[in-house]
């Protein structure tokens, strides 16, 4: 039997009640399978951390989870705390400390949920998008002077590697080819950003000719936005840097229905650090602690992880229990116009999960 050790660092606001319903879910189907068990280890860090010893996370936090299989994580923000020092001091260092380059982002339009595009047929929208997640404009490479002053300068230097933009666009091209359509968007701005973006489409070009069976095309990212709402079917894999994939997954989620049940994979695809798995919504505070948190973005984040972990079959699971309760409105939480709890959602899958377990035991 294998054990998979699992650092769970929920975070701030609902990151607090969706990572604890994640680490309940992965238990349940933990515990009908005959193959693997999870050793959980809570980390506290987040804002609260930060109002106690002035850091999100302890300096030397990346150590202690280095040796883990997987990270399952909440959320930071913090309506006291700049975003900045938030998103720095703990997702960004975590993701930048073990170079999870890949950030996968899938969207789909599950059973059951009202999508807000009226033409558009739930099978038409099946993408998934690839974030590019170690520099670009998010390389933290800048500076301000003249602070205070009339003459206030600040800069924001967005840095792509060959290196970086190859593997990135590799990782990309492979996981289109594993898809059925084989079907990539490479999403550039090659027409304004006339140095970084150009090299970013050469990289493009030259790595598509590893991967002759997978049907490439380019489109630029405030173009992307318009296609996805008007044609959504004639997209599939989406590769796009740092800043223009954060965006467009954001409104992916919007248009597949809520924030609330998007999920996040920033991944190490080489395997040397652990990677780490969430949803793609924020802290929430307007909703925190009353119990009203969708934590279907969490445990879609953990299906991700499960994959990751090779337990294709407990992913499989997973999923469809997901999917079930999404099929079921009295299951819906407010973000998806229902009413029903965190807990209640929670409880319904991992029920699920027990009975798909006992009937395999009977079955064996
Ligand atoms: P942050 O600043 O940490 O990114 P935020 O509060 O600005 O977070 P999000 O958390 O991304 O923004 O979400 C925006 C709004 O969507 C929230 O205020 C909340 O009302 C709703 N929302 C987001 N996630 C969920 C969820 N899991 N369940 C229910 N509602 C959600």
């Amino acid at each position: 039997m294998r054990t998979y050790r699992i650092a769970t660092i929920p975070g701030d606001g609902i990151g607090k009640e969706v990572v604890p319903a994640g680490r309940r879910v992965l238990e349940a189907i933990a515990a009908g399978s005959p193959n693997f068990r999870f050793d959980f280890e809570d980390f506290d860090w987040g804002g609260d951390y930060y109002r106690k010893h002035g850091v999100m996370m302890p300096a030397d936090g990346l150590d202690a989870l280095r040796g883990k299989d997987a990270i399952l994580f909440g959320s930071a923000g913090d309506p006291h705390i700049p975003d900045h020092v938030t998103l720095w001091g703990l997702r960004l260092k975590i993701c930048q400390g073990f170079d999870q380059y890949a950030n996968v982002r899938p969207t789909r339009i599950l059973p059951g949920i009202d999508a807000p595009l009226k033409r558009c047929a739930p099978k038409d929208l099946d993408w998934v998008i690839v974030r590019e997640n170690s520099e670009g404009e998010y390389s933290g490479v800048g500076g301000r002077a003249h602070q205070g002053h009339p003459i206030e300068v600040a800069t924001d230097v967005s840095i792509m590697t060959r290196a970086g933009v190859e593997r990135i666009l590799r990782f990309a091209f492979r996981l289109a080819q594993s898809r059925p359509r084989k079907r990539l968007t490479v999403i550039t701005k090659s027409n304004a950003q006339r140095h970084a973006m150009v090299m970013w489409d050469e990289i493009a070009l030259q790595v598509s000719k590893e991967f002759p069976d997978v049907k490439c095309d380019k489109e630029l990212v405030d173009a992307a936005t318009a296609r996805m709402v008007n044609r959504p079917a004639t997209l599939d894999t989406i590769v796009a840097t740092n800043l223009h994939a954060d965006i467009l997954s954001d409104l992916a989620a919007a248009l597949a229905g809520s924030l609330g049940i998007a999920p996040t994979a920033n991944l190490d695809p080489e395997r040397r650090y652990p990677s780490m798995f969430e949803p793609i919504h924020g802290s929430a505070f307007d909703i925190m602690g009353k119990g009203l948190a969708n934590p279907v973005g969490t445990f879609w984040s953990a299906v991700m992880m499960l994959e990751h972990l090779g337990e294709r079959s407990a992913a499989r699971q997973l999923m469809e229990a997901i999917e079930r309760v999404t099929a079921n409105p009295a299951l819906h939480t407010g973000d998806l116009g229902g009413k029903a709890t965190t807990a209640e959602v929670t409880e319904a899958v991992c029920a699920m999960l027990a009975s798909n377990a006992a009937a395999n035991s009977q079955a064996a």
